[in-house]
Parts: C-alpha cells; structure tokens; sequence
C-alpha cells in the first residue's frame, strides 16, 4: 500500500519547524529517519497531512562532551551512535545497545530523537536514557524545556511531548567513577524489537552491587525502571536473592510473542544474566 497524499517541509532552523508545526496542528507530523513513520504511513496506519522533514536542521545533529554530560542531538543516526568513540568511551551502555536496534539498513537513516519521541515500549534507547538517568530537552513556543527521561515515556508509544514540540536532544551525564553499565535482550531473531530486554547501571564496589539504575524494556507498555529490584540489590553481592522483587516491580503484557506470565520468566532470566556479567 502507498501513503495517503500529503505535503511537505523541509524547514533550515528549529525556529522554522516549530511555527510549521504550530501552523498546522493536528495535520502536521515530524519526519526524521522516517523508518517507523513511513511504513506507518504505507500501512495507513498514520495519516498525516504534511510532514516537516527536520533532516536539514544542523542544530538537531552532533554528539558533543562537555564536562558534565554527553549531548547527543534528536538527529543522531543510530549507525552514528554505534560507531562514536565518544559513545564507547562514555556511554558504553549505549554503545552496547546499538547492534541489537533493527538492521544496518535501517540505523543507517534511523534516529535517536526519533525512537525516543516513538516511544515503543520495546525499543533500546529509551530504555538506556532511564538507566543512565538521562534529560530530554525540547523545544516549543515558549523555548525550550527539559525533561528527565523517568518522566518523559508516559505510556504506549505515549510521551510527555506537547503537540508542536520538537525533541531537540538528550543529555546524559557522565558516569562517576567506578560505575559500570550492562544491557542484554531477548529477541526471536538479532534485529527484532526486543521480547525482554534490560539496560543498567551503577556502582560494583568490592563485588557488591550499589546505585543501581535497571531498566526493563518490551515488558510493559513503556520502559521502566525496578524501583523494588534496584533497592533489594544495594550491598549485595549476587543477584538471586533481588530477582523475586521483580514480581511487583513489572506488569508484563502479553503480545504475540510471548504471555504475561513467561515475560516475567525471561526478565528474571534476563536480569540475572545481564547483572550477573556487571563490571566495574
Ligand atoms: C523492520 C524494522 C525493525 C526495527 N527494529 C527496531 C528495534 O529492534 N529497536 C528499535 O528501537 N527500533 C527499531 N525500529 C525502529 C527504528 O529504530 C526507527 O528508526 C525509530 O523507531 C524511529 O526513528 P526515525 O528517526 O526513523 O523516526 P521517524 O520514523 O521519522 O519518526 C518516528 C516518530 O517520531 C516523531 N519524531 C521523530 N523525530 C522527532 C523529533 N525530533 N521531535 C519530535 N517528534 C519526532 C515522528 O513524528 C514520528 O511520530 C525498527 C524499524 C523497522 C522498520
């Protein structure tokens, strides 16, 4: 199936983005890799009436180290994100995260901002921004706001994005000393959006786990942290005595791959594995 008929934009500067997508609403939508938006179109699933192609706004690109955090702008390719040494050398969570997102095909156009403003629950960034406790900035017509990533995915492919805002970039600060991050996921095949998969981070001091941050991802209907599970972990040395915590921590929804029930199962599994292989 093809697209429903629409117009186009292609705005040079934030400025001219925002008063396209105040002029027109509803209609509008951002296009930015266009790897989820398109095929949603394709599919009739979406219909907007004019797209704004942010692809020529340079002051959405770059990944920049300051001395506080790690900026990565909403129009950062996700093949980017894989191959930055800067991300390697400070967001080695992310950098870890990047070979599970889709194929190379698609990391070659898809973007940061653009998974984090889909907000699909099964989706990798998202999940790294909660666990490393990352700060969403946007911009609107009243300039630009900030919001912490615990805040900002309010629920299925649901976020604290207002009509006509744009997801300009997120900052991640970084890491203390002796902290450590781990990610993992289970997936039917490499590629596929995760069944279950876990992002964390935080301190391993004389083999005992302290400050952790774990997100869960593809288990509920938004990525969320194990608030229960986080708090049984501190000062302990393994992982099994935490993982029952899980039990209140998480409400899987079944979905075509798998019921509620073996979800819980595979975080279980999941988180043992992924925390259990943890280095500071
Ligand atoms: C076959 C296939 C497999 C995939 N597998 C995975 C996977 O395993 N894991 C994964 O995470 N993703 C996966 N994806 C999705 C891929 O990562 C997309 O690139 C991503 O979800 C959307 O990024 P995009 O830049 O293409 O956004 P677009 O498709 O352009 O936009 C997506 C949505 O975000 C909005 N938007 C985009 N940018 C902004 C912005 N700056 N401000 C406000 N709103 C914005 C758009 O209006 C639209 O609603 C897969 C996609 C396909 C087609």
């Amino acid at each position: 199936m093809k697209a429903p008929r629409f117009a186009y934009a292609r705005p040079a500067s934030i400025a001219e983005a925002l008063a396209l997508l105040q002029k027109h609403g509803d209609d509008a939508r951002v296009l930015a890799g266009g790897q989820s938006l398109v095929p949603m179109m394709n599919f009739r699933v979406a219909a907007p009436k004019v797209l704004v192609d942010i692809n020529r706004i340079g002051s959405l690109t770059g990944i920049k180290v300051t001395k506080s955090f790690v900026r990565i702008g909403a129009l950062v390719r996700h093949v980017e994100l894989e191959r930055s040494a800067d991300v390697a050398k400070h967001l080695p969570l992310v950098a870890a995260a990047m070979p599970h997102v889709a194929h190379p095909a698609i990391r070659n156009r898809g973007t940061f901002g653009g998974s984090c403003a889909l907000g699909d629950p099964a989706a990798e960034l998202p999940a790294c921004t909660l666990a490393l406790g990352a700060t969403f900035v946007v911009a609107g017509k009243k300039g630009e706001r900030r919001i912490a990533a615990q805040d900002f995915f309010k629920g299925l492919y649901a976020t604290a994005l207002k009509p006509g805002e744009l997801l300009v970039a997120a900052e991640f600060p970084l890491p203390k000393p002796g902290y450590a991050s781990a990610f993992g996921e289970l997936a039917r095949r490499h590629g596929d959006y995760a069944m279950v998969g876990v992002a964390a981070h935080g301190l391993r001091k004389v083999g005992k786990f302290s400050d952790m941050r774990v997100a869960f991802f593809g288990v509920g209907d938004r990525p969320q942290r194990a608030s229960g599970f986080e708090r049984a972990l501190e000062g302990q040395p393994a992982v099994d005595g935490a993982l029952a915590k899980l039990d209140a921590d998480l409400e899987p929804r079944a979905d075509l791959h798998a019921s509620a029930a073996m979800k819980l199962h595979l975080a279980k599994v999941l988180a043992d594995r992924v925390l259990g292989g943890l280095a500071a």
